[in-house]
């Protein structure tokens, strides 16, 4: 097929359609290495399209109140859950994922609109938050000042990571839209079907204001120099990246706005008293397990290091490998499929180059590539199947902490204390996630809380499994918009979602001094819960 006819996906920006006028980008299948479609946005006048977003699509729905925006997202919600098999089709052709895969990034989407909706709902007839209480500034409190956040003028301009097209896009939507800020997304471009179809059906249903939900495909060129001083840049994707944009003028000189959310080594840490086959230690397996291969290892919080007590290093290796062993790889298509595809061909190369280079520090424990993959091609498919490395001296190589193998991978190393293990962990440099896996008696819950204490210091979030939980907890790597995500250092040093905190990001806090009778008409008189 000659690539002139391979359909080319619109762009949509400031409530008009736009086709790029140059050849584009050819999304790929990741396991057929079939030609799906093509983006492109070439010719789009982004800084006119940027401006009819601020004033459209801003004007439109900061004109709301809080609740009625949570209709709005209801409504999206509704829309997506009609399209549902629709996304499920694209995800395995563009993503190469098995169903229970694609089901954490279109399922895990329409249930992080659900949850803003009624956060949104609970925030009433509003249409700014309260900031605090009133503060006296003057003796008797006859002049004071009360802090407000109100809607930012400006727009949202979303740039994501190819490993979640549509959870990404959501969860940096549904809080910008309930604050009344319009959206621009930029999907990865390997990726970016799902997003531009979830984009394109919202348009088409109308459900929103013109304006409010805008998308460009394909090269990011030109995105920031369209940024303005009241507009908000919220980026997933890597570190390079991640630098290029901090130094961009957009944010450097206009002081745009900016959150990042970029990789990060995360840990998994079986608690000290553990033995093979306790409750903690099972838990710690069976969940790294999954990590290493939920959606082929692309999870930004997946377990990358697993830290164990010295005396567990062997049980723990063969425990993990045996889960490992089980795990069949290759065409998601096939019902017996366990683990897909990575998205594509050069993430296939960047896993298996990063998995050479940790080898060179470490022992592999379980490698998997050697078995046949299940209906595919290993010439075509970009699939891997998952690799356990260990290293018995983690204290000498410090790659080991800082490498992020993208895929479905893993490193396990011993400690000898606590403290040790800590250390450990934190070389990191800041991590999105850590996971502590412990019993349940109060001695145990003592030193978990201590534990997580201490780790909060590196991570955005600790997540604890104890044997009282092990049905019940959400996994070390699923993101849950009531949790915060992000995570300080290498991680971006970002923030997204935590409930209502959430908005903060799309929301300018201003300070009001007056009198109390103006005062007592800004806002309702005390903030929201998070
Ligand atoms: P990437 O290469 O940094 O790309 C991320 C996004 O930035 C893509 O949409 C990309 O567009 C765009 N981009 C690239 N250069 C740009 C520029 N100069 N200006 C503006 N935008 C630009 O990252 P990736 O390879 O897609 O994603 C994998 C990485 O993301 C991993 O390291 C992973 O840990 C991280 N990640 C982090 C999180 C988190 O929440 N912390 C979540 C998921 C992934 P194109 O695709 O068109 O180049």
């Amino acid at each position: 097929m000659s690539a002139s006819t391979i359909e080319l996906l619109p762009n949509h920006l400031g409530g008009q359609r736009h086709v790029g006028t140059g050849a584009g980008t050819t999304l790929l299948d990741p396991v057929l290495g079939d030609a799906l479609v093509r983006v492109d946005a070439t010719g789009l006048d982004l800084p006119g399209g940027f401006e009819r977003v601020r004033r459209q699509g801003g004007a439109a729905l900061r004109a709301l109140t809080y609740r009625e925006r949570a209709g709005l997202l209801k409504a999206v919600a509704q829309v997506l859950q009609a399209g549902r098999d629709a996304y499920f089709a694209l995800s395995t052709a563009n993503s190469g994922t098995v169903k229970n895969d694609s089901a954490v990034d279109i399922d895990g989407a329409i249930y992080t609109i659900g949850v803003y909706a009624k956060l949104g709902e609970a925030l009433g007839d509003a249409r700014v938050l309260a900031d605090g209480e009133f503060v006296a500034l003057a003796k008797g409190g006859a002049f004071g000042s009360r802090h407000v956040q109100v809607p930012t003028r400006g727009l949202a301009l979303c740039i994501n990571a190819f490993n979640f097209p549509s959870w990404g896009l959501w969860e940096k939507a549904a809080p910008a839209l309930l604050s009344g800020v319009p959206v621009v997304v930029k999907p990865a471009t390997a990726t970016a079907w799902l997003t531009q179809r979830m984009v394109q059906d919202v348009i088409d249903a109308g459900v929103l204001p013109a304006g409010a939900l805008n998308v460009v495909c394909g090269s990011s060129a030109g995105l920031l120099d369209a940024l303005q001083p009241f507009d908000g840049l919220s980026f997933t994707g890597s570190a390079d990246t991640a630098a290029l944009l901090r130094r961009h003028p957009a944010v450097a000189e206009r002081s745009v706005r900016i959150n990042i959310e970029a990789d990060s080594v995360n840990s998994a840490l079986l608690m000290p008293g553990a033995t093979p086959g306790s409750a903690a230690f099972e838990l710690l397996v069976k969940e790294v397990a999954r990590e290493m291969t939920q959606k082929s290892g692309q999870k930004c919080t997946a377990i990358r290091r697993v830290l164990v007590p010295e005396a567990l290093y062997g049980a723990a290796a063969e425990a993990i490998g045996a889960r490992l062993a089980r795990v069949t790889v290759g065409n998601p298509r096939n019902e017996s499929v366990r683990m897909g595809a990575l998205v594509s061909r050069a993430q296939f190369d960047a896993v298996q180059a990063g998995i050479a280079q940790l080898q060179g520090v470490a022992e592999t424990l379980h490698d998997g590539r050697g078995a046949a993959l299940v209906d595919a091609d290993p010439a075509v498919a970009a699939c891997v199947a998952p690799v356990l490395l260990g290293s018995r001296d983690p204290d000498q190589h410090a790659l080991l902490h800082t490498t992020e193998v993208f895929g479905p991978v893993a490193t396990l190393m011993p400690y000898r204390d606590l403290d040790h293990a800590r250390a450990l962990v934190a070389r990191g440099e800041g991590s999105l996630a850590c996971s502590l896996y412990g019993e349940d008696d109060d001695a145990a819950a003592d030193a978990l809380a201590a534990t997580a204490l201490d780790l909060a210091a590196v991570h955005g979030r600790v997540h604890v499994v104890t044997p009282a939980v092990a049905a019940l907890h959400t996994g070390h790597g699923n993101v849950m918009p009531q949790s915060l995500h992000g995570g300080p250092g290498r991680a971006g040093g970002g923030e997204e979602l935590g409930g209502l905190r959430a908005l903060n990001f799309h929301h300018r806090r201003a300070a009001v001094q007056a009198a109390p009778t103006v005062l007592s008409r800004l806002t309702p008189p005390t903030p929201p819960a998070a």
